[in-house]
């Protein structure tokens, strides 16, 4: 039985093992958290995550999807709360579609309790990477409570020890080793709304809740036990940033003149607001990913990105599908395993990492914005017109086309959108059969950009 080794048991180091030993691996996990359920729970990092379509699948092609789902909320939309108070909803789709949210701590539980369940997985916690010999394959760990070193070997390893993997760092000393970070000008600060005294929400709890203000913004997920989390997006620094909010006053009077409609369900919260750490958020680009036939990088080890797609656990799980795919296509061969599962996977996550730098911008400046809620009227009624004409938006989250695919696809979308939107008074005359003749000449004759195929 081949032996693998897991760096970090993190979601995606979680689910690759259970992925591994179902390949009939020996698998060897070793996370540097000491209590499973405090893995992945970094303070600070937002405590939600957002499901799709590509995720599900990964999740469900070793069995836990089912298990999953039943932790989870189902998200048809967003509501977008204007400042004066008003709220816009706007659905994902015409076919009630939805993302679905889940606690982290929740998803990281169950994805370590399925782990657990599997034969030939075993776990080693308060185990820190320390050091790794590429070459020989050996692993150096120090137990975090005692300080003791141990060194470990195994024919392949995986590191899916999240954004500042140490085996990533290790690599970036190979030669012509490729690599690039870049971080959000912004951070955030979680805020809790809390359930009401029979556990129910307090706001709609299907759909996301943002209240954009050009420069920052919140946003709330609902939880199951009736609460939100929500998140306050803001500069560094700045007139209305993280600099310039340093008392309870502040956060307070940010509140009252910014978000008043939310004030009266956070005010208790916001007590502490000040006091909680700032998420920062990366986005990390690195090439190669592999070494030889003997050790990968996977998940957010090689492709950290901003989080506003809801994409980078998606995306992981998505690695462990493509690698798994690779082991079947080319049994034993791990070199081309490797290679394969690399070049399959960088155009993608690449691909992703721009979509959710662009999208940044766009929840924070244009969701509220009339030019963007009028383009999504139209690419609803092109839906409608053509069922097979998706959104980027669509094919990301409900579909599992490759994220760069669904980057070629938007950009003939944009360039039919943009031609219509130049109409005069183009609101009105939406449902008239003249804009629907348009409609039908631009889809049939704009001409999506070519790109290289993943
Ligand atoms: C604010 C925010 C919101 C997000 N929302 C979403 C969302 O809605 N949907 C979505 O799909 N994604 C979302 N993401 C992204 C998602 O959190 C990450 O993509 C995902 O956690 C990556 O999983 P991972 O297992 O690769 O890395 P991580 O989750 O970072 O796990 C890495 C694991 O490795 C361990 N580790 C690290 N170093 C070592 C070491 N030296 N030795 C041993 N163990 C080590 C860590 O303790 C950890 O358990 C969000 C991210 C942020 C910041």
């Amino acid at each position: 039985m081949e032996h693998a080794i897991i760096v970090g048991a993190g979601l995606v180091g979680s689910l690759l093992s259970v992925y591994l030993a179902q390949a009939n691996f020996k698998v060897s996990i070793f996370e540097r958290n000491s209590d499973p359920n405090q893995i992945n729970l970094q303070v600070g990092k937002s405590i939600n995550i957002t499901l799709c379509e590509r995720g599900f699948q990964a999740l469900d092609a070793v069995g836990v999807g089912n298990v999953v789902r039943k932790l989870c909320i189902p998200l048809y939309g967003r509501i977008v709360h204007s400042q004066d108070g008003q709220c816009t909803y706007q659905p994902y789709g015409n076919n009630q579609e939805a993302i679905y949210a889940i606690k982290r701590e929740d998803l990281s539980q169950v994805l370590l309790d399925f782990s657990q369940k599997q034969e030939n997985i075993d776990f080693y916690f308060q185990q820190k990477c320390i050091d790794i010999d590429l070459q020989t394959t050996t692993l150096k760990f120090q137990q975090l409570n005692t300080g003791a070193i141990t060194k470990v070997q195994a024919q392949r390893i995986f590191a899916a020890d999240g954004a500042y993997s140490a085996i990533r760092q290790k690599m970036q000393r190979l030669k012509r080793f490729n690599y690039s970070q870049e971080y959000l000008e912004q951070g955030y600060r979680e805020i809790i709304i809390p359930s009401n005294r029979e556990r129910s929400w307090l706001l709609e709890k299907n759909a996301i809740h943002i209240w954009p203000r050009d420069n920052f913004m919140l946003i709330g997920f609902p939880n199951l036990d009736g609460s939100f989390s929500l998140s306050l997006h803001l500069p560094y620094v700045g007139r209305i940033s993280h600099e310039s909010i340093k008392t309870h006053e502040d956060i307070q009077k940010l509140f009252e003149t910014y978000f008043s409609d939310i004030l009266p369900l956070v005010k208790s919260s916001l007590q502490d607001y000040c006091m909680k750490p700032i998420g920062d958020m990366i986005t990390i680009k690195c090439f190669p990913w592999t070494y030889q036939d003997k050790a990968a990088l996977i998940g957010d080890a090689c492709h950290a990105i901003f989080p506003y797609y809801g994409q980078g656990a998606n995306a992981g799980f998505e690695d462990c599908q493509i690698l798994i795919q690779c082991m079947e296509k080319y049994p034993g061969d791990w070199q081309t395993i490797l290679q394969e599962y690399e070049k399959s996977r960088k155009p993608n996550t690449d691909a992703i990492a721009h979509l959710c730098s662009e999208h940044f911008r766009i929840l924070r400046k244009l969701v509220g914005d009339p030019n963007f809620l009028l383009r999504k009227k139209i690419e609803r009624k092109i839906q409608k017109m053509y069922p097979e004409y998706s959104s980027l938006y669509h094919n990301i989250t409900f579909t599992c086309m490759p994220y760069a695919e669904a980057l070629r696809v938007e950009q003939k979308n944009r360039a039919v959108i943009d031609k219509i939107v130049a109409i005069d008074d183009v609101e009105e005359k939406l449902d008239t059969p003249e804009i629907g003749l348009l409609i039908s000449k631009l889809v049939r004759n704009v001409k999506a950009p070519v790109l290289a195929r993943v």
